[in-house]
């Protein structure tokens, strides 16, 4: 009998107002259930942020270091159950093990990172224009917060919003997504069990268009902190922005690597197919489009073809090289794409299918997938397709390269591939990204770095993670002291 989820508020597990609850599936094994969770609507938001706001003045008076305690349990807590939390990842999300508990491991140290954060509150002293007087400037936290979350990451992208947001004394409602809920419940458990006073974080899940739009619709949300596709975020951002709440939305990506004649092609493969094949495809920091030089472009096809041909597809707890997709309707658009480039003429190297047969069956898979002969004005090379779907796009030279790298309405995350150093450098002050990566691939990111993407992938208002992660969740007031 699979476990019930219930919503957390004013300290209290309790069911949605509806009576009503929906079925998270195992993405491997569609017959499998997960776990049954609340199917909330505007009403239990509006409890949630009630709460968040009865809390919040005397979470906001607690001191630094307390709060700050409070995170320290909490990823402890975490830790003791990251193998029970790795395993309910694979099972709700698909990923495959090691996948997995790299993401329960950077939740854990996201919470111990900014248990260190929370005794850290700085501000300025300036000298006065006047004599006798004394100028400083102090932080002070937002107030209540949204957090609205994707499933890709579901306990990380909620641990990164979550703890920074804490530390600062901010109290929270936080909405997961619907596909993955069940780790960031076991977050909002242990953030119980550590001893975080009632009403500080709320946890409802349910349907973005009912939950998430009753938080950005109520006036005494001050903020909402976003993460997921372009075309939500910027409904969510022009919606929040309505009554002035402060709103950040980290959205989609098209990531490319450029690959130039220094570099070692079979390296290049690697680099790359980690890039776009890890995690299905389905990173936002995912590399979509290989931008190859002529020079080394047909080596490079030969050798990112094997590459992807070598990647073993199952279930994410045999921890096989890729997993499936989170959802039917996420493999479906992936097929759709698959079609829209055969169809504008792309060549399909490899994969281009679904995988339906014997351990399959139930669950869904796509092979990795290599797209050659891709010119940019194509949709395979403008828009996210979120799945295992890689564009070889050839170009002549560096100039093209980085036109055609920025040629696109996305900017999370590009790479390059190179061992001259002015390429390297060039690329770095000219590509049009939050993240820019030389020899590396598209994906992964440090905690203790800002992380934020230009154009259409973000709302370019704050960044996420660091010390830059607590710019959003807190508001700075000046004092003029005249003493
Ligand atoms: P999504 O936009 O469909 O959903 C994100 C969240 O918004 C979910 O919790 C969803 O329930 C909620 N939502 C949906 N409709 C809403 C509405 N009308 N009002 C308020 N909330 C609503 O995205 P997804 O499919 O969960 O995640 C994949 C997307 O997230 C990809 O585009 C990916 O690139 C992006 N992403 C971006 C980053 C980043 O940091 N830039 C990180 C991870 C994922």
């Amino acid at each position: 009998m699979p476990r019930t989820y219930r919503n957390y508020c004013s300290g209290e597990w309790i069911e949605s107002k509806t009576g009503d609850t929906y079925p998270v599936t195992n993405p491997a094994d569609t017959d499998e259930v997960v776990g049954r969770f609340q199917l909330s609507s505007a009403a239990d938001t509006n409890r949630a942020i009630e709460a968040a706001v009865d809390a919040q003045s005397e979470w906001a008076g607690t001191p630094g270091p307390e709060r700050g305690t409070v995170l320290r349990r909490t990823a402890s807590l975490l830790e003791n159950r990251s193998d029970e939390l790795t395993e309910t990842l694979c099972r709700e999300e698909g990923k495959t093990r090691d996948e997995a508990a790299g993401e329960v491991q950077r939740a854990i140290d996201i919470f111990y990172y900014y248990a260190e954060k929370a005794r850290d509150f700085d501000g300025t002293v300036k000298p006065s224009s006047s004599t006798d007087s004394e100028l400083h400037t102090k932080r002070e936290p937002l107030g209540t917060v949204g957090l609205i979350t994707p499933w890709n990451y579901p306990i990380a992208i909620p641990a990164w919003k979550l703890a920074p947001a804490l530390a600062s004394g901010n109290t929270v409602i936080l909405k997961p997504a619907s596909e993955a809920p069940a780790v960031s419940h076991a977050i909002v458990d242990c953030l119980d069990e550590a001893g975080l006073p009632a009403g500080v974080v709320n946890f409802v899940t349910g349907p973005g268009s009912e939950v998430g739009a009753a938080l950005y619709d109520h006036e005494a949300v001050d903020g909402i902190s976003f993460t997921g596709s372009t075309s939500v975020g910027t409904m969510v951002a022009r919606a929040a922005t309505d009554d002035l709440k402060r709103v950040q939305c980290e959205m989609g990506g098209k990531n490319p690597t450029i690959v130039m004649p220094s570099a070692d092609v079979d390296e290049a493969a690697e680099i790359v197919g980690g890039g776009a094949f890890g995690t299905t495809g389905q990173s936002c920091t995912a590399c979509s489009r290989a931008i190859v030089h002529e020079d080394v472009y047909d080596e490079f096809l030969e050798s990112i073809t094997a590459h992807a041909e070598s990647i073993d597809v199952g279930p994410g707890l045999e921890n096989p090289g890729m997993g499936p997709h989170v959802s039917d309707d996420e493999l479906e658009s992936t097929l759709e794409y698959i079609d829209v480039g055969a169809n504008e003429g792309a060549t399909i190297e490899t994969g281009g299918s679904r995988l339906s047969d014997g351990q399959y069956d139930r669950g869904h898979f796509v092979e990795p997938t290599v797209f050659s002969g891709v010119t940019n004005d194509m949709r395979i090379a403008q828009e996210e397709i979120f799945g295992p779907v890689l564009s070889v796009i050839a170009v002549s030279d560096f100039a093209e390269a980085l036109e055609v790298a920025n040629d696109v309405e996305f900017g999370l995350s590009a790479s390059i591939l190179t061992q001259d150093l002015t390429e390297a450098n060039r690329f770095v002050d000219e590509i049009e990204a939050g993240v820019a990566k030389v020899n590396e691939k598209t994906t992964g990111l440090e905690l203790h770095v800002p992380f934020g993407g230009y154009k259409n992938s973000s709302t370019n208002t704050y960044r996420e993670q660091g010390d830059a992660g607590l710019d959003f969740f807190t508001t700075t007031k000046t004092v003029y002291m005249n003493y």
